[in-house]
């Protein structure tokens, strides 16, 4: 059977020529050869001319291309593309690293595999699809992947439930698909240890991306009085107390939340007394605080999905942060977050001043921040470019 094709209206080639990964629905003329939910479709121009081979889908993002050239989609791709993705973050130092034991594998168009994200906890690797097509081939990528650790990797789970919201022809249940569950599921970031659990976390059970401005915390936390607001794991709470802090309050609205980071500081440093967890809203708390910190870290869940949320999004944005400067000291330090795609660096730092406008308080950047390494952005695919941060001094 020959592979189906889609052509393209006039002038919609243009945006394959320059490498975006995705062909959205309005851009295609005609389809040949009835391709079903995930198949494998070559893409031509008006005129015939090859463009691409790529995921097919029935929705608005049509095809998620794969390949820029006429190849077809063998195991050895996958197997070439895990290999190419392992070599980068071999580069970086992430690989193999004593002190590091999670790291993203693969993350979507910024890997050039639109669709697929794939963590690496220790021994296993934890898979999300978010296409017909890469729901597809899991087990060839997982295959792929197991290869190219040596074997190192022993568990593959894939977590799609909940990433690949499609229609009937598709139930995923999260489950191994290699392997088993590990025994002790603890693993290094830096060399703080951290409990994950894919199972039961949001994501793949850990926010990897924030890595590195975890690290940066340390450089901060020195004899301060910290709190961390959508806390989760603890994560910034474990790096503040490696970094020397006074006190450190982790705030969370989930109680699972708040238990996981008891349970990781209490990995870290057995017995302190220096830490609390609290299950709170972050907003009401904020508010109704009357104790003042000297350093605050806001790292909320995306306040926008859709770029028609994005004027509320900004404004919860300036809310939240207000209420953080206001419980800043003098010479207080804030960590703050965006990981909300459709909200631009610029609208995000106009949040920001507009919230040290009217605190009435002097702020300067320390730095800007962003996603690590081992999270690329695609630089034909900007979209890929979602985690803003700063770190600023409140006078
Ligand atoms: N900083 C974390 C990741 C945060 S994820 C890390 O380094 O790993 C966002 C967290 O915000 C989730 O744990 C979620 O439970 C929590 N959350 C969502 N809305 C909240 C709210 N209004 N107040 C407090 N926590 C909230």
């Amino acid at each position: 059977m020959s592979t189906p094709k889609i052509y393209l209206k006039p002038g919609k080639e243009q945006s394959i020529q320059r490498f975006h990964p995705w062909i959205f629905s309005g851009a295609v003329k005609k389809i040949e050869g009835n391709p079903a939910d995930g198949d494998v479709v070559e893409v031509y121009s008006d005129t015939n001319n090859f463009l691409a081979v790529g995921h097919y889908q029935q929705s608005s993002i049509t095809v998620r291309i794969l390949d820029f050239n006429k190849n077809e989609i063998t195991q050895q791709f996958w197997q070439n593309k895990i290999k190419e993705a392992l070599t980068l973050r071999r580069s970086i130092g992430l690989y193999p690293n004593p002190d590091t034991n999670i790291f993203r594998l693969i993350h979507g168009e910024g890997d050039n595999l639109p669709g697929l994200v794939v963590d690496i906890y220790g021994n296993t690797a934890v898979m999300q699809c978010h296409s017909a097509g890469m729901y597809r081939s899991r087990n060839d990528i997982a295959k792929a992947i197991v290869a190219e650790f040596d074997e190192e990797i022993t568990a593959v789970y894939d977590k799609s439930a909940g990433t690949l919201n499609l229609h009937e022809n598709f139930s995923p249940t999260d489950k191994y698909i290699v392997g088993q569950p590990p025994a002790e599921k603890v693993f290094f970031e830096h060399g703080c240890k951290f409990e994950v659990s894919w199972e039961e976390g949001q994501k793949t059970g850990f926010f990897v991306d924030q890595r590195e401005n975890r690290k940066l915390i340390e450089q901060f936390a020195k004899g301060r009085d910290v709190l961390n607001t959508f806390g989760y794991t603890g994560g910034f709470s474990v790096y503040a107390m490696h970094g020397g802090a006074n006190s450190v309050v982790t705030v969370d609205s989930s109680e699972k939340a708040i238990d996981l980071a008891n349970r990781n500081i209490e990995l870290n440093f057995p017995n302190t007394a220096l830490h609390k967890g609290i299950v709170a809203d972050a907003f009401d708390f904020l508010k109704s605080s009357n104790q003042k910190y000297d350093l605050i870290i806001l790292d909320p869940p995306a306040f926008a999905k859709h770029t028609h949320a994005i004027k509320n999004a900004l404004q919860a944005y300036k809310r939240l942060n207000l209420a953080a400067i206001r419980n800043l000291k003098p010479n207080g330090i804030l960590f703050t977050f965006s990981c909300s795609q459709v909200v631009s660096r610029t609208d995000f730092r106009n949040a920001v001043f507009s919230a040290s406008a009217i605190s009435g308080r002097k702020v300067s950047i320390l730095h800007q921040l962003t996603q690590p390494a081992d999270h690329p952005i695609n630089i034909y695919h900007p979209e890929g470019e979602y985690l803003k941060g700063l770190v600023l001094e409140v006078k």
